[in-house]
């Protein structure tokens, strides 16, 4: 196929045009390096099936001459640090962004898939959370920048299916992590492990009971491949069900690098998810997919891909 994918110098997008390449599909990455870097794709320029275009998808001018069998919209600032650094393209890429890239796969007649997320559901009141919940999202607060963008490009695609008849998909990820993670991304797994490696405090906000359950990067590409794959529309969750406490990630990080490191209490910032699981049982149904690493294999991947960038 001839796949267009916005994102694709970010963390989940390199890695998922890498498997795509693969798979002997030809890609037309996007991107913008708001966050992600060029040095993610250092893999793909070597291939002749690859081309990349710098170019923001929220331009309200933006447009693409060229058709395409599958567009996939994975363009997003995914770090609370990034989101809260750059609020209005966080909204700008979700709205104006999704719209585009719709407009695109609507032009080609191609399918679409919107990489959604778990903060959907806000601060959840329900626990572990399925795709029927509707979620608990302040819409005003410092995180809606993120939360309503996905919210609406979650809707736009919807509407996009409902009206013009679109086949398209929508995934929600959860917590994920990995190799190509910026040192400097402000997520709680690259922020733990350099601060281990590096024998600095390692700063746990509020008292550290909150929880997150993390996926490696492997896993999450397949599941993304599975439902490109699949009839499903969605939203279907993706993540891993393995549920942890933020103190348990600072003591596991601790050990497996053997770190001197203190844990130390910094305040927790404004709306910051209490609990956060995701139920997979449609992605195990539907796209026969479940996450593989444990955490602690997952840990070891990436701090020492850390280690050595
Ligand atoms: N967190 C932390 N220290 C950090 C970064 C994050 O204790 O340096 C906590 C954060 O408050 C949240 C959890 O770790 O409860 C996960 O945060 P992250 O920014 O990775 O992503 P989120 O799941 O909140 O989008």
């Amino acid at each position: 196929m001839k796949i267009l994918i916005s994102g694709c110098a970010g963390f989940i997008g390199s890695h998922l045009c890498e498997y795509l390449l693969k798979a002997s599909h030809t890609i037309v990455g996007i991107d913008n390096y708001i966050t992600g870097k060029e040095e993610n794709m250092s893999s793909l320029f070597v291939s002749k099936n690859f081309k990349f275009i710098q170019g923001d998808v929220a331009d309200r001018d933006f447009s693409i001459d060229d058709k395409f069998d599958y567009v996939l919209h994975l363009a997003a600032l995914a770090s609370p640090v990034f989101y809260y650094k750059y609020p209005i393209n966080s909204l700008t890429v979700g709205a104006l962004g999704t719209q585009n890239m719709l407009e695109v796969a609507r032009k080609s007649d191609a399918e679409f898939l919107l990489t959604s997320t778990s903060e959907v559901y806000g601060d959840p009141e329900i626990h572990p959370q399925p795709e029927k919940y509707w979620g608990n999202v302040n819409p005003i607060g410092i995180r809606s920048v993120y939360d309503e963008s996905k919210r609406y490009s979650e809707a736009i695609t919807m509407a996009y299916k409902r009206y013009y008849g679109l086949k398209t998909h929508i995934v929600r990820i959860f917590n994920t992590y990995g190799p190509r993670m910026r040192k400097d991304d402000g997520r709680v797994i690259p922020e733990f492990i350099m601060s281990a490696l590096n024998d600095k405090p390692i700063p746990v906000f509020g008292d550290g009971k909150q929880t997150r359950s993390f996926c490696y990067i492997d896993d999450m590409v397949k599941g993304i491949s599975a439902m490109m794959d699949s009839d499903a529309p969605g939203p279907i969750n993706l993540g891993n069900p393995e549920e942890f406490t933020i103190i348990e990630l600072a003591e596991k990080i601790k050990d497996i690098i053997e770190s001197r490191s203190e844990i130390v209490f910094k305040p927790l910032p404004e709306d910051d998810p209490k609990r956060r699981k995701p139920i997979i049982e449609k992605a195990m149904k539907i796209l026969n997919w479940k996450p593989r690493y444990s955490l602690e294999k997952g840990l070891k991947e990436t701090i020492e891909w850390l280690k050595n960038h």
